[in-house]
C-alpha cells in the first residue's frame, strides 16, 4: 500500500521546491531529508532572487515551513535504500531508523559531494576562505588576494582560474598537480594571472581567516581566498539501485523535467546537474513536481476509467441474470 503520491528525498533548494508545488496541487507528499545543505558550510548565500545574503539554514527554514503549512511532511533521517514493488506501481523507501514507507512516485534531489584536492588546512576553511564558485561569492572576495589551487578537476580549474580575474586583480595560480602547457601559461600571464609552482605543503590560517600558502620547500604566499576545483560527486546510490540509466560521464541522465529512465523516479538539482545553483536547484524541482503531478494524474484518470468499466461490466451480467434491465 503506497501511503504517499510522492517521496522526496533530500529537503534542500531542489527537494522543498519540488514537494511545495506538490503540497500544493493537493498530492500526499513526504520530504525525507539528511539535513546536509551542500553549501551548509557557508555563511550566507546570493545569487537566489530576494534572498541576496540569507544564510542557507534560514532559506530552507523557511522552505520548510511554506511546505508543512500546505500539508506536506518532513521526516529528518537518511534513506538508505530504495525498491521498486514487484508490481511495478511503486516504491518502498527504507530509512536508517528502520521504518519503510510506500510511495507512488520518487523525486530524488540528494545532491552531490565535494571532494577536495588533498591539502592540510584545506577542508577546514571550505565555504570560508575556501571557495568554488565565483558566481556564489566572487562579489564579495574581489578587492582581497586571491590563490587558485591546482587538484584533480583539471578542466574546471583551469577555466575557473581564468574566471576569478574577471573579478580579482591580485590572482595567483599554484598548478600544484596540474601541469600547464606553454599556450596555457601563456593565457594565464597574458590575463595578469601569476603563477607559482610547487607542490603545496599547506593552507595557512590564523584566528579563523585563510592568511596564505605554505608550498613544501618552505616559502610562504600570503593569499586571503583560495578557489579550488572539487571532484563532484553525485548522491545518486538509490537512483543507481533502482536501475537509473547513466550517460557517458557516469551521471545519471534525466529529461529536461527530470523524468529518469526508471517511470516514477525523477531527480532534480545537484544530484543530477552538477552546475546548477541554488535558484536552478529550486526550478528543477518545481518542473519536476509539475511532471510527477501530471503522471499521477494520468494514473488517477486510468483507475477512474478501470472503476467504471468494472462498474459497467457487473452491471451487465447482473442484467442478463437477471433478464430484466438494472434500475
Ligand atoms: C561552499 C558552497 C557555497 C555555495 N554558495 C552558493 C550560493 O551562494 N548561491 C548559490 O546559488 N549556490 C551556492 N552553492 C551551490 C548550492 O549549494 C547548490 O546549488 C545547492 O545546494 C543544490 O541544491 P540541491 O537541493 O540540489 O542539493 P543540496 O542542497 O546538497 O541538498 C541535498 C539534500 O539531500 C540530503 N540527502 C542526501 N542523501 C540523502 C539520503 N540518502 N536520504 C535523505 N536525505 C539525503 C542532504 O542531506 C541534503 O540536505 C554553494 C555551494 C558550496 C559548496
Amino acid at each position: 500500500m503506497n501511503a504517499y503520491d510522492a517521496i522526496v528525498i533530500g529537503g534542500s533548494a531542489a527537494g522543498l521546491s519540488g514537494a511545495t508545488v506538490l503540497a500544493r496541487a493537493l498530492r500526499k507528499v513526504l520530504v525525507i531529508d539528511a539535513a546536509q545543505p551542500r553549501n551548509l558550510p557557508a555563511s550566507y548565500l546570493h545569487g537566489y532572487l530576494s534572498r541576496d545574503g540569507m544564510a542557507p539554514n534560514a532559506l530552507l527554514a523557511a522552505g520548510r515551513e511554506e511546505l508543512l503549512s500546505y500539508g506536506g511532511e518532513m521526516k529528518e533521517t537518511k534513506v538508505n535504500s530504495l525498491v521498486q514493488e514487484s508490481s511495478g506501481a511503486g516504491f518502498v523507501v527504507q530509512c536508517v531508523d528502520g521504518t519503510t514507507i510506500g510511495t507512488k512516485t520518487i523525486l530524488a534531489a540528494t545532491g552531490l559531494r565535494d571532494e577536495l584536492p588533498e591539502v592540510d588546512g584545506l577542508s577546514e576553511q571550505w565555504g570560508l576562505g575556501v571557495l568554488h564558485c565565483p558566481y556564489c561569492h566572487g562579489y564579495e572576495v574581489r578587492t582581497t588576494a586571491v590563490a587558485v589551487l591546482g587538484g584533480e578537476n583539471r578542466p574546471f580549474t583551469m577555466h575557473q582560474v581564468l574566471l576569478i580575474r574577471q573579478w580579482a586583480n591580485d590572482v595567483v595560480f599554484f598548478p600544484n598537480e596540474i601541469v600547464l602547457t606553454e599556450p596555457e601559461r601563456e593565457r594565464l600571464i597574458a590575463f595578469g594571472i601569476r603563477i607559482i609552482e610547487g607542490r603545496i605543503a599547506r593552507v595557512v590560517s590564523a584566528q579563523g581567516r585563510v592568511r596564505g600558502i605554505e608550498l613544501a620547500d618552505g616559502r610562504i604566499e600570503a593569499r586571503e581566498t583560495i578557489f579550488v576545483g572539487p571532484r563532484f560527486i553525485p548522491n545518486d546510490e538509490l537512483l543507481k539501485g533502482v536501475e537509473c540509466a547513466v550517460g557517458e560521464n557516469g551521471w545519471v541522465t534525466v529529461d529536461p523535467a527530470g523524468q529518469t529512465s526508471v517511470p516514477g523516479v525523477w531527480a532534480a538539482g545537484n544530484v543530477v546537474d552538477s552546475p546548477a545553483q541554488l535558484i536552478n536547484a529550486a526550478g528543477a524541482g518545481s518542473r519536476a513536481a509539475i511532471a510527477i503531478n501530471h503522471y499521477l494524474l494520468e494514473q488517477d484518470v486510468q483507475h477512474a476509467l478501470a472503476a467504471t468499466r468494472t462498474l459497467a461490466g457487473n452491471r451487465t451480467i447482473a442484467e442478463s441474470a437477471s433478464g430484466q434491465p438494472l434500475k
